[in-house]
């Protein structure tokens, strides 16, 4: 099936809101590039978002505001924060701030992180679907995994229309760099990738330094973790449960197994990836060790296995 692609016109948002509301997802234009959107609060809205780009891995996603009250919701902003919000937004900066308690974000969308990458998007299009939808939107560049980030509909058309549920053409964007992300913890600020918005401009309104992210590293670790992993000891491809482990199920147990937890029932991947981030969570928390039972590594498979795989050999080193 083939998304339609439809110019910008109130109609279109209309249906563009329709789409996000029901789980879909919208390929949207802002003033960087074509972004692939989806409801952030929804994880298999999300999921599907993976999925259509075919990532291998979980990179937590950029949420997309159209107020800095919605902002505020998802993410806590300091005073230091809010003066960059209130200098470049709507823009191409991207704020990196500890997620809020009671973030209506799914974990999947912030890959499980404790922080959350929030933005105001600079396009009027971008902006009147979100607040048609008055909740954040999750959205990566609308390009396949790999391939170069999409500055016209047709771009997103030629890589996307078989994966999406409609276009959104809005012409071609007015900058094609991406966002300026940059960490605030606290006092600091540390630039993670560099792009539209210049690191001396943030630092001329912010009146101090934006540490690269080698310095930030060194002084914010924790603001500074790329991936989540969980404190217990995992073992991957378990067709049985241990001593002292919790199980993480994928579809049926095998028998005499009682899961602690089902990342689906019905063996579901995309369900699967929703629940991933939230279940480890909830299984670190009651537990040290967790057996894990075998996921296909295909299609969002792939990035299920690659988080879970790196998240055994990061707790078998540290030695929980
Ligand atoms: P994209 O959506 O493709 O423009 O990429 C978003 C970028 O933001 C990725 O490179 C992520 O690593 C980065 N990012 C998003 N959320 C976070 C976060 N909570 N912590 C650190 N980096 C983040
Ligand atoms: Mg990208």
């Amino acid at each position: 099936v083939t998304a339609p692609v439809l110019p910008v016109s109130p109609e279109a948002l209309d249906q563009a809101a329709a789409v996000i509301r029901t789980g879909g997802l919208v390929a949207i234009p802002t003033e960087t590039v074509y972004g692939l959107a989806a409801d952030a609060a929804n994880g298999e809205a999300v999921a599907r978002i993976y999925a259509a780009k075919g990532r291998p891995r979980f990179n937590p996603l950029i949420c997309h505001v159209s107020s800095l009250e919605m902002a505020r919701r998802i993410g806590v902003f300091s005073p230091l924060a809010l003066r960059l919000a209130e200098a470049f937004w709507p823009g191409p900066l991207s704020l990196i701030a500890p997620r809020a308690a009671d973030a209506p974000v799914s974990a999947l969308a912030s890959a499980g992180l404790p922080t959350i990458a929030v933005r105001m998007p600079d396009h009027e299009a971008a902006l009147d679907l979100i607040r048609r939808v008055d909740r954040p939107l999750a959205a990566p560049s609308a390009n396949l995994s790999e391939q170069l980030s999409p500055t016209t509909a047709q771009h997103v058309a030629a890589q996307l229309s078989d994966r999406l549920d409609l276009i959104l053409d809005g012409g071609p964007c007015r900058s094609g760099v991406e966002s300026t992300i940059i960490a605030v913890d606290g006092d600091r600020l540390v630039q993670l990738r560099p792009g539209a918005i210049a690191r001396a401009d943030i630092a001329g309104v912010a009146e101090q330094q934006v540490m690269s992210p080698e310095e930030g590293a060194i002084r914010a670790p924790g603001m500074m973790q790329r991936h989540y992993a969980p404190r217990a000891q995992l073992r991957l491809d378990a067709s049985d449960v241990r001593e002292g482990e919790l199980f993480l199920a994928f579809g049926d147990p095998p028998r005499g197994v009682a899961p602690t937890l089902n990342l689906s029932t019905r063996g579901d991947l995309i369900e699967a990836a929703s629940n991933l981030f939230a279940m480890l969570h909830e299984l670190d928390a009651r537990g040290t060790h967790i057996a894990i039972a075998p996921l296909p590594d295909e299609g969002i498979g792939e990035a299920i296995c690659d988080r879970l795989k790196r998240a055994a050999a990061r707790s078998a080193e540290v030695g929980v």
